[in-house]
C-alpha cells in the first residue's frame, strides 16, 4: 500500500470500483472512462510505479497478469474476436495513475490480418 496511490486505494476497497477478478497478487476492474465496450484495468496488488520499477524480481508478475487477461477473455468471450493489452509508462507515455497497470481493451473492432 502505498499513501496517496489510487489504485492502492482501489485494491484495499477505500475507493469503490466494478472487480472483475481478484487473487492473491493481481485486481482487475474496469476502467473509469471505458475508450471500448470492453476496458478492464488489471494491476499488481503490491505497488510497482511504473514499467520503469520492474527487476528481474519482481517482473514475473507481468506474465501472471498476461495468462489472467488471456482467461478473462476467454470467460468474457472476447478471446476470438481479439483484444488490446496496453501498458503506458511515464508521463511522454501517457501514464496517468503511478501505479503499474494493464489495459485490456476489447470490442472496439480494428481492421487487424486476423
Ligand atoms: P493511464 O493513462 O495511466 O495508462 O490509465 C489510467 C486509467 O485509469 C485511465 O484509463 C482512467 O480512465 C482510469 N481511472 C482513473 N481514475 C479511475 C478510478 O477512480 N476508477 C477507475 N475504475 N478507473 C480510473
Ligand atoms: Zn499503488
Amino acid at each position: 500500500m502505498s499513501n496517496n496511490c489510487l489504485f492502492c486505494k482501489i485494491i484495499a476497497g477505500e475507493i469503490p470500483c466494478d472487480k472483475v477478478y481478484e487473487d492473491d497478487l493481481i485486481f482487475a476492474f474496469r476502467d473509469i472512462a471505458p475508450v471500448a465496450p470492453t476496458h478492464i484495468l488489471v494491476v499488481p496488488k503490491t505497488h510497482i510505479t511504473s514499467t520503469n520499477d520492474l527487476n528481474e524480481s519482481n517482473a514475473n508478475i507481468v506474465a501472471h497478469i498476461f495468462v489472467v487477461a488471456r482467461n478473462l477473455a476467454n470467460e468474457l468471450g472476447f478471446a476470438d474476436n481479439g483484444y488490446r493489452i496496453v501498458n503506458n509508462c511515464g508521463g511522454d507515455g501517457g501514464q496517468t495513475v503511478g501505479h503499474i497497470h494493464f489495459h485490456i481493451i476489447a470490442g472496439r473492432g480494428g481492421g487487424g490480418m486476423f
